[in-house]
């Protein structure tokens, strides 16, 4: 039983983890059977693609089930391929990838007693050495993004390879100051940053990698590569046999490469030292309790998986992590302290932390309601943001599937794809019918509906109404794509975006309106209303059951994971399944709407 790749980065969380992972000491030195191997792949590639899909909502915590594996595993494995084809306009030489992990090239060293094996996405060898390129189902943004707003600390070189400004000899300074540069690229070599994840795991290929190569004596030019999504790349929509194909287009592929060499270089000093801990985890056995921390990624897509476990220390209800902006952590005077460092100290609730060290204000208003069991409502902002509502009010809410691979035309890597509308009429204040109200539409397929919705939505919302959505951000971005990637609804579409209304306005806050309204920027900041049952959270899953009956409990599709799986799920159901399934995320996004309605009804009430 070999430690791969996946369980070293896991192993190092903590010893308690090892501990805990039912490891069989005394087969450490032995093979991992191909088909062990592939589940713990597949599992954290699914982590991966999903995390990307939701990390940027934050709602939903995401525990993978055996269909979310079903389902999205093809996307991923889409993804790989894409990477090994499209590699040989970028590298010379002969190429070994396939999505079978049987017929990838392979490492493994033993190192202390310990066998280490992984297998390699795109294998490829020239006359110049090996490059090893591993596939990510994430995006060149995470890279780009790095640096200043003019530009990356990574650039093309003139093979179209993304580099880092020093490894292609350029002045740093000519494109941003040298600080701005060494803040930025520590970002790489934190392993829990959006970017450095990924570098982490190469790197530990990087070890595996140089230690088969020194054991057997072999000294060749190794360079170490990931190929992630281009976020720049806009889908032409050609398909052939119904299957979409990425065509270089406008100079860009869909996958990039970028050069990590010298980054996982510097790494191997740290993972060298990573392994003799997990070394020492591993002949220790100890599954004592150990202090919680990053390491736990407690709130992530990739957290570790004995989560459920170790935070069991935190009460259900009232935690110290509901505290808004917790990982600031807390202030008292000049002397500061870490939310983790805190729950390891035992202070676990909320009411652990005293008044001196609450230094905000909104914290200082979570505790009070905690205490007192009641809501804190500012009648007057809520007031003032209901007057700002007209009527007829449409409530709106979009379905979305980010697909990794763009699916249709004028569609980017992990655009949110809309397939579906729901809408109520409000016909004025409190008069709402949940069936005879509503209106939707949802993809039948996935086929390129998107006009289809367009269409009708626009059919049903007029130019001149007020839109009522929660948490405007996302609607408005669809509504933009939409208008520019179909002209003919452009007009509409732009006008339905300007007279979208936020219900987030009213329930939390929003500075620049309330302060347009006379109130000082001070109170304008504060949000206006938040109730204990909230623990620090505003969406409007948390917010719903304090205004109404209606509840997700029990519902088949009953959150934004489901909801996608689901629509991801329908070309392979049964017509008797597929007629269910449909209805069911009908039911979903019209409870969506309907919640909407009901909250604002519900504050109406609160503060008349
Ligand atoms: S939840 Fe945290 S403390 Fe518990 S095993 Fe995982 S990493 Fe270790």
């Amino acid at each position: 039983m070999a430690i791969t790749k996946t369980k070293f980065i896991n192993y190092v969380r903590c010893p308690r983890y090892v501990a805990l992972d039912d490891l069989k000491k005394e087969k450490l030195d032995s093979m991992i059977t191909i088909e062990e191997y592939k589940k713990e792949e597949e599992l954290e590639h699914i982590t991966e693609l999903l995390s990307g899909m939701f990390d940027s909502e934050g709602n939903d915590l995401i525990d993978i089930k055996n269909e979310h594996l079903e389902t999205m595993l093809p996307y991923y494995n889409k993804v790989e391929i894409l990477a090994g084809e499209i590699a040989s306009k970028y590298f010379d030489g002969s190429f070994k990838f396939s999505k079978s992990t049987y017929n990838q090239e392979s490492f493994d060293a033993v190192i202390d007693n310990i066998r280490y094996l992984c297998y390699v996405d795109i294998y490829n060898e020239n006359e110049d050495g090996i490059n090893i390129i591993e596939a990510k189902a994430t995006t060149t943004k995470k890279y780009l993004d790095l640096g200043n707003k003019d530009y990356s600390i990574f650039m093309k070189d003139e093979k179209g390879i993304y580099k880092l400004l020093e490894d292609l000899d350029l002045n740093i300074e000519d494109y941003m100051p040298l600080s701005v540069y060494e803040r930025n690229k520590a970002k790489l070599f934190d392993r829990y940053s959006a970017s450095g994840h990924y570098v982490y795991d190469i790197a530990v290929q990087r070890f595996i990698i140089e230690n088969d190569m020194r054991s057997h004596g072999v000294d060749k030019n190794v360079k170490y590569y990931l190929a992630v999504l281009n976020s720049n790349y806009v889908f032409d929509g050609r398909y052939e046999n119904g299957e979409a194909i990425y065509d270089r287009i406008n100079g860009e592929d869909i996958i990039s490469y970028i050069d990590v060499t010298s980054i996982t270089r510097d790494l191997m000093d740290k993972v060298y030292l990573d392994s003799q801990r997990v070394k020492k985890y591993i002949d220790d056995l100890d599954g004592s309790r150990v202090p919680l921390g990053e390491y736990c990624e407690y709130k992530k897509t990739v957290k570790c998986k004995y989560c459920p476990l170790c935070f069991d220390v935190l009460p259900e209800k009232h935690s110290i992590l509901g505290y808004i902006n917790n990982n600031f952590g807390f202030k008292d005077g000049s002397q500061k302290y870490e939310t983790y460092d805190l729950i390891n100290d035992g202070k676990v609730s909320m009411l652990d932390i005293s008044d001196e060290m609450l230094n905000r204000e909104k914290n200082r208003i979570q505790k009070e309601c905690v205490i007192s069991g009641n809501p804190y409502i500012n009648i007057n902002k809520i007031k003032d943001g209901i007057k700002q509502i007209t009527y007829p009010l449409y409530h709106l809410d979009f379905e979305t599937f980010p697909c990794p691979l763009p699916r249709y035309k004028g569609e980017r890597p992990y655009t949110q794809s809309v397939f579906q509308f729901s809408l109520h009429i409000e016909k004025e204040p409190g008069v709402c019918d949940k069936e005879n109200d509503h209106y939707g539409y949802l993809a039948p397929d996935h086929l390129d509906h998107r006009l289809d919705l367009v269409k009708y939505m626009c059919e049903l919302i007029p130019d001149d109404k007020m839109v009522l959505v929660y948490n405007d951000s996302f609607e408005k971005t669809r509504l933009m794509e939409l208008a520019y990637i179909f002209p003919e609804y452009r007009e509409k579409l732009l006008k339905i975006r300007d007279n979208v209304f936020d219900l987030m306005n009213i329930v939390k806050t929003k500075t620049s309106l309330y302060e347009e309204l006379g109130y000082s920027k001070e109170e304008a900041k504060m949000f206006n209303y938040y109730h204990p049952d909230m623990d620090g959270s505003f969406s409007i899953k948390k917010v719903l059951p304090l205004f109404s009956n209606l509840t997700y409990k029990g519902m088949e599709v009953g959150n934004g994971v489901d909801a996608l799986i689901t629509y991801a799920s329908f070309p392979k159901l049964l017509p008797l399944d597929y007629k269910h399934k449909y209805q069911k995320l009908v039911e979903y996004c019209q409870q969506d709407t309907y919640a909407m309605f009901a909250v604002l009804d519900g504050l109406r009430k609160t503060v008349k």
